[in-house]
């Protein structure tokens, strides 16, 4: 499997409190200067494009609200072997700045969306903020941030019923995008309890009792965890990320910078290295392309089975 996929977090607040993600909306907060500056994000990528890295992706917390993302993805964008640049996001602050990240460089958006209806929405994260996320999916596609996706972590007791699933994934019947819905995964002692995850088999079965039988969908679109299908004459797709109910291990692509610096090869792994120090301490361009080289042919080693899981927040990994 080649690696070359890196997700970075650019910070590790955000403006939603997720039941399953951010409840307290305090995550511990990393200190202003813990937090990479733009210039040694802009350096490590580069420096990771040199190891066959060529898919950033943006998250956080929530990446919007960090001062001046405009300019980081301008940054980015210009940096050579840097192909695919795109950003997760909850979409609130999505209206004003679609436009202007496109223009910026940015390549595609995923949109994090819970619920389809304003009420769930209010309870799943804290705020009653579903209108304004839909204004910024919509721009989001009038501004060629495609193709848009938009994520779902169904949590039993929450937004489980058949009426949110099919409305979730109704949303890719007239709208060009893809929904995809992410089995949740359990992650600490405030987010929700391991048991009240959907097995995707089972939000299958309920979207294709409501639409009729899943096509798969084969171009070019499968690749990452994703497995991707299609309602009959359906303008989007729905697609689901299984990683509770099966494992990708083999065909992970990814490593993982958290906002304070740290390289995750292993979302399920507490081994983590801290990039930051490294570059903060003055290491030469070769000894951090030396180490960045050898966490990438170490990667097939880390698999879910044989990780070490331990409590971790997902606002401060970047999902
Ligand atoms: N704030 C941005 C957003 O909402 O998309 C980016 C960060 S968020 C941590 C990234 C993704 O992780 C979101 O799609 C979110 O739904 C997902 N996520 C957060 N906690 C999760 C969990 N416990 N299990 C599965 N997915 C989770």
């Amino acid at each position: 499997m080649s690696i070359d996929y890196l997700r970075i977090s650019v910070t590790d607040r955000c403006n939603l409190r997720c039941v399953y993600c951010n409840p307290l909306g305090d995550c511990g907060f990393f200190e202003h200067g813990e937090i990479l500056r733009f210039e040694e994000i802009e350096r490590i990528t580069g420096l990771f494009t040199e190891c066959g890295i060529s898919k950033i992706r943006l998250t956080g917390g929530e990446p919007l609200v960090r001062k001046d993302i405009v300019g980081l993805v301008e940054k980015l964008a210009a940096i050579p072997g840097v192909d695919s640049l795109a950003l997760t996001t909850n979409g609130v602050l999505l209206e004003p700045l679609a436009a202007r990240l496109k223009d910026a460089g940015l390549q595609r958006v995923n949109i994090s969306v819970d619920s389809a209806q304003r009420d769930s929405y209010k309870r799943i994260t804290g705020f009653d903020l579903l209108p304004k996320v839909t204004k910024g999916i919509y721009k989001a596609i009038e501004a060629g941030l495609t193709p848009v996706k938009i994520n779902s972590v169904i949590i039993k007791g929450l937004n489980d019923s058949a009426e949110q699933i099919t409305a979730l994934a109704g949303m890719s019947i007239h709208l060009p995008l893809t929904v995809r819905f992410i089995e949740y995964c359990p992650t600490g002692k405030y987010t929700k309890p391991a048991s009240d995850y959907l097995p995707n088999k089972d939000v299958r079965a309920i979207i294709e009792r409501k639409y009729g039988p899943l096509s798969s969908v084969v171009e070019g679109h499968n690749h990452g965890p994703a497995l991707n299908f299609k309602v009959k004459d359906s303008a989007g797709a729905i697609g689901f990320i299984s990683g509770r109910s099966s494992t990708f291990c083999c065909s992970c692509n990814r490593l993982r910078l958290t906002s304070n610096g740290k390289l995750m090869p292993c979302l399920y792994s507490a081994h983590t290295y801290d990039l930051k120090k490294l570059i903060r301490s003055g290491a030469s361009e070769k000894a951090i392309l030396d180490l960045l080289k050898r966490i990438i042919s170490e990667k097939g080693n880390y698999t879910k089975l044989n990780s070490l899981k331990e409590d971790f927040s997902m606002c401060k990994v970047g999902g």
